[in-house]
């Protein structure tokens, strides 16, 4: 016990020690230490720094496929929508039966190809996604790619020989919510390019004109350079996709913005365009 509390005694005296010696060495330096004034500007800096400027927040990679609420439309949605679950259809051809049958759909086949990839008219998408941005409603594609298979299968009637579908430069779509308005639908496609940052000073695609000759509707299409619109009221253009109770709108692709060149049916793109897996 009496050893502890010398020990205890010893350290206390050390801890004291080495304070005295602190306060010292803080004295000496006080009584040698120097100062002065340090001048400068008020606008002195050592790196200048630029005024803040507002950015708008980049979308991360999930929001970039929403517009709005809607999905955004690509090329998928334009897949042949053929099935060999279709049941094969009979038609009397000399008195002996003839039957078409469907294509296998997008597990059997790819969509048009163009420099090698799977493609569509980009300006198809363009409008559709224009569609749902300024409704803030959903597009319903009825139909996109048709192959010439389904292509068949789906519609025997004369406009249908040489349709667009089979080259994807063509696509038939309502919009949720304004199902009995086509007219209006198409009075926000012509608005696109109206608001389009490079077409809209050029009057070969601002101006359209409505094509009064013989068509497979009732109501005058509309064009311009780049597209062909048409309307189908309900009873009109039925097919295996448009067997819907609604009028729809259909867009064909005239002209190519990118290659700049008209874009025709043709049956070797149509039969040859695509890869069949
Ligand atoms: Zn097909």
């Amino acid at each position: 016990m009496k050893k502890s509390i010398l020990y205890f005694s010893i350290f206390i005296l050390f801890l004291g020690c080495s304070g005295l010696e602190e306060s010292e060495k803080e004295k000496i330096r006080k009584m040698n230490a120097t100062g002065e004034y340090i001048y400068r500007s008020s606008d002195d800096t050592f790196f200048s720094i630029d005024p803040p400027k507002r950015h708008i927040r980049e979308n991360y990679p999930w929001e970039e496929s929403f517009i709005g609420n809607q999905v955004r439309i690509t090329k998928e949605f334009f897949r042949c929508m053929g099935s060999s679950q279709n049941p094969p259809l009979k038609k009397e051809v000399s008195g002996q039966p003839a039957y078409t049958f469907d294509c296998g759909g997008m597990l059997q086949h790819s969509l048009p190809l163009m420099n090698g990839k799977e493609f569509t008219y980009p300006v198809l998408i363009d409008l559709l996604n224009y569609v749902q941005e300024r409704t803030g409603k959903k597009v319903i594609i009825t139909c996109g790619h048709r192959c010439p298979t389904h292509n068949t299968y789906s519609d025997r009637s004369r406009f249908n020989q040489t349709s667009k579908h089979m080259i994807a430069a063509e696509v038939d779509f309502y919009v949720k919510g304004l199902e009995w308005s086509p007219e209006r639908v198409v009075e926000i496609l012509l608005e696109y390019y109206a608001n389009h940052p490079k077409w809209s000073e050029d009057p070969k695609y601002v101006n359209f004109q409505r094509y009064e000759r013989e068509t497979n509707v009732s109501m005058l299409p509309w064009y311009n350079k780049e597209v062909f619109i048409k309307v189908f009221k309900k009873d009109e253009g039925r097919d295996l996709e448009n067997a819907h109770r609604f009028p729809y709108v259909s867009i064909q692709v005239k002209w190519d913005r990118d290659a700049e060149e008209a874009v025709t049916y043709s049956w070797s793109k149509a039969f040859n365009g695509y890869l069949r897996y």
